[in-house]
């Protein structure tokens, strides 16, 4: 299947500035005893950007070709999804309003006004909050009355939604994001990268598959336990398929996903998170972020000790992006 053909069925907008690059952990790679990679897609360039840029290139397109002027997104008080969400609408002349949840209890100041927080309200968004942090539908319910009376003031809303009901667009970017590291390089053992609402690991495996690329994808939870994240991994590479007119056989076997470093929860930040993130900070000089790009790292580390990643193998790790919560969790985070 020629992905770059499927993918132009369906409305994009262009948010990446370029390509990201592949680089070569040298350091790290000695360390370890891998030959190790990094596909920086912290560097997708909209807001200090990440993987949601990749996804918001779908999204946007949708909204834009439906005339939206105003995008309507949900997530965690730290989300990098809204954050990148207020600035592509703001690119693209829309403005935007962000459901912030409370996912992560007893959290202090710097969570909740540093970080992505404070460069939502930079980006002049407007903010609603939403007390519950593990109900999807309640999130989406929330947004859909705010869009109603926008709707009754003469404004186009557009509804992102969180809930796994709906198409997932998003993963469409992570499709061309596969074919794109592929094309950079392709004679890779694995592949490690986080898995949160799947966008970013359905799209990827899907993509990697119908570029010919037989590696295995592993999948590091942030959110679920492996189960739970596998059986909704499924579910979204199901409606990828289907969105994308192949048959969803292809990809619905290859799910590995693993949760060694999940503890103690989504958006906390255990002891082995915590080493990944300094360890990769003081021996390649690159940020991670605390609740996913780090636990993914750390995830790499664990799949090595387990002996699933072997010494020896040239593995690619995804860096998500996700640096602004770094201010977010200066309590958590601060050397003592
Ligand atoms: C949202 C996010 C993820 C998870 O991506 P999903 O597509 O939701 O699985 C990973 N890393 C960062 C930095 C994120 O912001």
């Amino acid at each position: 299947m020629m992905i770059d053909e499927v993918l132009s069925n369906f409305p994009r907008a262009r948010l990446m500035t370029s390509v990201t690059p592949v680089e070569r952990l040298e350091r790290l790679s000695n360390r370890l005893g891998l030959d190790l990679w990094i596909k920086r897609d912290d560097l997708t360039g909209l807001s200090f950007g990440g993987n949601k840029t990749r996804q918001l290139e779908f999204y946007m397109g949708e909204a834009l070709q439906q005339g939206a002027d105003t995008i309507l997104i949900t997530g965690a008080v730290q989300s990098n999804f809204v954050r990148t969400a207020a600035a592509a609408a703001t690119k693209l002349g829309m403005s935007s309003v962000l459901q912030l949840e409370e996912r992560v209890a007893d959290m202090g100041e710097y969570y909740h006004q540093s970080g992505n927080v404070l460069l939502a309200q930079l980006l002049g968004a407007e903010h609603m909050s939403y007390p519950k942090g593990e109900d999807e539908a309640g999130a989406d319910n929330a947004l859909h009355e705010r869009a109603d009376q926008l709707l009754a003031e003469g404004r186009k809303p557009y509804v992102i939604h969180l809930g796994i009901g709906h198409p997932p667009l998003g993963a469409l970017g992570y499709v061309a994001g596969a074919a794109e590291l592929n094309a950079q390089i392709s004679d890779f053992d694995a592949v490690v990268m986080p898995s949160g609402s799947g966008s970013t690991h359905g799209g990827f495996l899907t993509g990697l598959r119908l570029a010919g690329q037989p590696a295995p994808v592993y999948g590091i939870c942030v959110r679920r336990d492996r189960n739970q994240q596998r059986a909704r991994l499924q579910k979204v590479l199901g409606r990828l398929a289907n969105m994308m007119g192949f048959d969803p056989a292809l990809v619905m076997d290859d799910v590995h996903t693993w949760d060694g470093a999940l503890a103690p929860g989504y958006g906390r930040i255990g002891q082995s998170t915590r080493e990944a993130l300094t360890l990769m900070a003081r021996t390649e000089g690159i940020f991670l972020d605390p609740v996913y790009s780090a636990k993914t790292f750390a995830g790499l580390l664990g799949l090595l000790e387990e002996g699933v990643v072997r010494k020896g193998q040239k593995v690619v790790l995804l860096h998500t992006g996700g640096q602004p919560a770094l201010f977010g969790y200066q309590d958590e985070l601060q050397p003592s």
